[in-house]
């Protein structure tokens, strides 16, 4: 690697056709075998190395690629096997490996959790005791595999020590010094075998290096460092971080490796601006992510240039690595599927295939001149100017909402404690009143009704008369049941976010714009790329359907501004807060026109309000507070006598109590059944003093639950909090649930608030 090169930090593992998770499903489904497996993986991990070189990426990364996770790949390669199953040591097996990220009949799987700020999910290493040895070695093999198979000088890629303690669990934090020690040795040798084996770079990946890290720490991650150099003084090490800026800048590029990979989209302002106060050590490479890993669009190359010759000022060109953000994994893999997008917005995208051009591009200007490529530079500026002149890219009526908007605080007319009394004066609701999340069972029968409906089998009347069938169905349902407050039930829907992209100005959706979220799960994400407007009703007819069949009251259902924009790739020209205030607008149109048409509760669902937190603590409290007005800007408009509820799942939220205070919602139903432990006291700490429903049953499972279990769980939550003011309904929406068990649920969950409610 003399002078500028380019670099990559993993490429996308389900393949261009989703092939890897085809493969990974047909083997679970028992449909192949294990040799199978093994066949169709090396070729599709073949196929991506092929992809890399052939668009001429210098460095190409290895054992980027997985059976499921590079967490769980880690701690199988150290042995670490939870005790549940029964692995007697040695290299762990592939139906072990399986069974720890999905679980198998007598042991329960090994939590999954997110990866830092993404929608990815790692499988979260136990190490309870576990001694480490290293029982394999798939750096050394992956390495291997692409010289062989393809004369490919790879850069293995392995997940750094300090960031797999972190992530694990199974120890107390002061075990950490002990835990190193443990581990150094197995990650040391892994690293000497490939020392060994005639690796030039390693890329070491610590990504916990960005988040808010007490100093005293990198005295530890030092520590681990200068033990591997010592053990592998000629293997080169990057050491790679991504997702925001390096939080201790001199500590980390002082450490005794050979390059440091920094994040120049997401911790842009910040690694500059350290870069130019304390210099960057002469005797190392700078990893510059300068290509967005994280979103789909095409990147503006002339700044990019820029920006890698401002850097040239504190770090010669030649010592330079032009490289994504952070892996590739995180976008999906190429446009050129794309083709039934609208020409101009596809023109703008650019996925991993694509990034790895620009990457390439930007290190051929850099080398010979932009006159080199000028004719590429300017189909990629040309293209960008299209996007912008896309007649769906400025709203002026959006702008001027917007900005009339900007100038005052969105708060309701009257403050909780006043509403609340003229809210019970209409609802009239008995104590502990009783709910549901919103959505029901999601049948066979509902998902065909679908697919006919969507394949043009059925008309719009026929799918629209099914659905009011299974309004019907269940309002019934859920008056039998005894209720308090119902729902429609959200046959209409698929997801919570596509179903209100595909109704607002500004959202436009892929066909093949797929990104891993856990194992083989995909999701495919809306593109926001224009204004988002409210052009026609969403959600009035069913809802005003469901409340013309009962007398009790129907809540109104939406996706909340925050959870739309985290769960989409947004534009990048605009602020974020500015486009969840867009989206806020519209859904604020949308609860007015409910509100006209006589539903008087709407829900507006925030269960990603959380994940959207910035990795440093320092970031949190700004984006909380315009998450929590974006929030407000949709509801606030309301009538004192409208109750706004929200609803919150898939995290522990006891450390954000202030901010979903703030929210002002009249009652809020929060996911809590596996995290009562936290929530509860952290309530009572706090004195929450709106309606608040902690589920008394969770959703996930298909047992029904005693009518006592759910008496306990109410008695525990009003020793803290005030009988006025609590709700009772599940953790979340019963969409994955059967029919039978959600009956029986609810029926006992009805049953649990009236015991409670008698004694009152
Ligand atoms: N209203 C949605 C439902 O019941 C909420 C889903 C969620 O919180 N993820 O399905
Ligand atoms: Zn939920």
């Amino acid at each position: 690697m003399n002078g500028i090169s380019s670099s990559s930090l993993g490429y996308p593992r389900i393949g261009a056709d989703r092939e890897w998770k085809k493969a990974l499903e047909s083997f679970w489904a028992g449909k192949t075998n294990e040799t199978d497996l093994a066949a169709q993986l090396e070729q599709i991990r073949l196929k991506h190395l092929k992809v890399q070189q052939e668009k001429g990426i210098d460095l190409i990364p290895v054992n980027d690629f997985t059976l499921y996770d590079h967490v769980l790949d880690m701690a199988v390669q150290f042995g670490v096997v939870p005790a549940r199953f029964g692995h007697k040591g040695g290299p762990v097996p592939v139906a072990t490996y399986f069974a720890m990220a999905r679980g198998i009949q007598g042991a329960t799987a090994c939590e999954m959790t997110k990866w830092f700020n993404t929608n990815y999910h790692y499988i979260v290493p136990e190490l309870n005791g576990v001694t480490p040895s290293l029982v394999e070695n798939r750096a050394l093999q992956a390495y291997r595999e692409a010289k062989e198979k393809l004369g490919i000088e790879g850069k293995p890629v392995v997940l750094g020590l300090y960031t797999f303690l972190k992530l694990s669990k199974g120890y107390r934090a002061d075990d950490l010094d002990a835990l190193v020690e443990q581990y150094l040795p197995p990650f040391v040798q892994l690293l000497s075998e490939l020392e060994q084996a005639g690796v030039e770079w390693v890329q070491i990946d610590e990504p916990i290096l960005a988040v808010s890290l007490p100093k005293s720490e990198m005295k530890r991650v030092a520590a681990i460092y200068e033990a591997v150099r010592r053990a592998v003084p000629d293997l080169k090490i990057m050491l790679q971080t991504y997702f925001d800026s390096v939080e201790h800048y001199e500590e980390t590029v002082s450490l005794p490796v050979d390059g440091i990979g920094l994040d120049f989209v997401h911790g842009y302002d910040r690694n500059l601006s350290h870069i130019s106060r304390f210099g960057f050590p002469a005797d190392k490479k700078l990893g510059a992510g300068v290509i967005d890993g994280r979103n789909i669009w095409r990147a503006d190359l002339g700044a990019k240039l820029e920006l890698i010759e401002s850097l040239t000022a504190h770090v010669p060109q030649d010592r330079i690595v032009v490289q994504p953000s952070c892996s590739l994994l995180h976008v999906p893999v190429s446009t050129s599927r794309e083709k039934e997008l609208d020409p101009v917005l596809r023109q703008s995208l650019a996925y991993a295939e694509e990034k790895l051009e620009e990457i390439v591009l930007l290190v051929r200007a850099l080398r010979e001149g932009k006159e080199a490529v000028a004719e590429p530079l300017q189909a990629s500026r040309r293209a960008l100017e299209g996007l912008q002149a896309h007649p769906g890219r400025v709203s002026a009526k959006v702008r001027e909402a917007y900005a009339a908007a900007s100038g005052s605080e969105p708060e309701r007319s009257k403050p909780f404690a006043e509403r609340r009394y003229t809210q019970q004066e209409r609802w009239k609701l008995p104590l502990l009143p009783t709910t549901t999340i919103g959505s029901f069972p999601q049948t066979a029968e509902v998902r065909q009704a679908r697919r006919k409906w969507r394949s043009a089998e059925w008309n719009d009347e026929q799918y629209e008369s099914f659905v009011r069938e299974q309004i019907d169905l269940w309002t019934k349902r859920q008056e039998q049941i005894g209720l308090d407050v119902l729902v429609h039930g959200e046959f209409e829907r698929t997801d919570m976010v596509e179903f209100f992209g595909e109704k607002l100005n500004g959202f436009a959706f892929t066909s093949n714009g797929w990104v891993q979220s856990y194992g083989s799960r995909c999701v495919k994400p809306p593109v926001i790329y224009g204004d988002v407007e409210h052009v026609r009703p969403m959600t009035v007819s069913e809802t005003v359907y469901a409340q013309s069949l009962t007398s009790k009251p129907v809540k109104g259902m939406l996706t909340g501004p925050i959870t739309i924009l985290n769960w989409s790739f947004v534009r990048d020209d605009l602020p974020r807060e500015q486009v969840a205030g867009q989206i806020a607008l519209a859904l604020r149109e949308e609860v007015e026109l409910l509100e006209r048409s006589g539903i008087g509760m709407i829900q507006v669902d925030e269960p990603a309000l959380r994940e959207g937190l910035p990795l440093k603590d320092e970031d949190g409290p700004a984006y909380l507070e315009w998450a929590v007005r974006a929030f407000k800007l949709a509801t606030s408009t309301v009538g004192e006598s409208t109750q706004i509820h929200t609803h919150m799942c898939y995290c522990e939220f006891h450390d954000m109590i202030d901010s979903i205070r703030a929210l002002d919602a009249d009652v809020i139903s929060l996911e809590t059944s596996r995290s009562h432990g936290e929530m509860i006291p952290a309530i009572e700490r706090e004195t929450y003093e709106l309606g608040i429903g902690l589920g008394v049953y969770d959703i996930h499972s298909p047992r029904v639950p005693p009518v006592e279990e759910m008496v306990n769980i109410i008695d525990s939550a009003l020793k803290v909090l005030e009988p006025e003011l609590f709700w009772v309904n599940p953790d979340c929406g019963l969409k994955t649930r059967g029919v039978d068990e959600t009956v029986a649920s609810l029926t006992n969950m009805v049953e649990a608030a009236r015991v409670v409610r008698e004694r009152l």
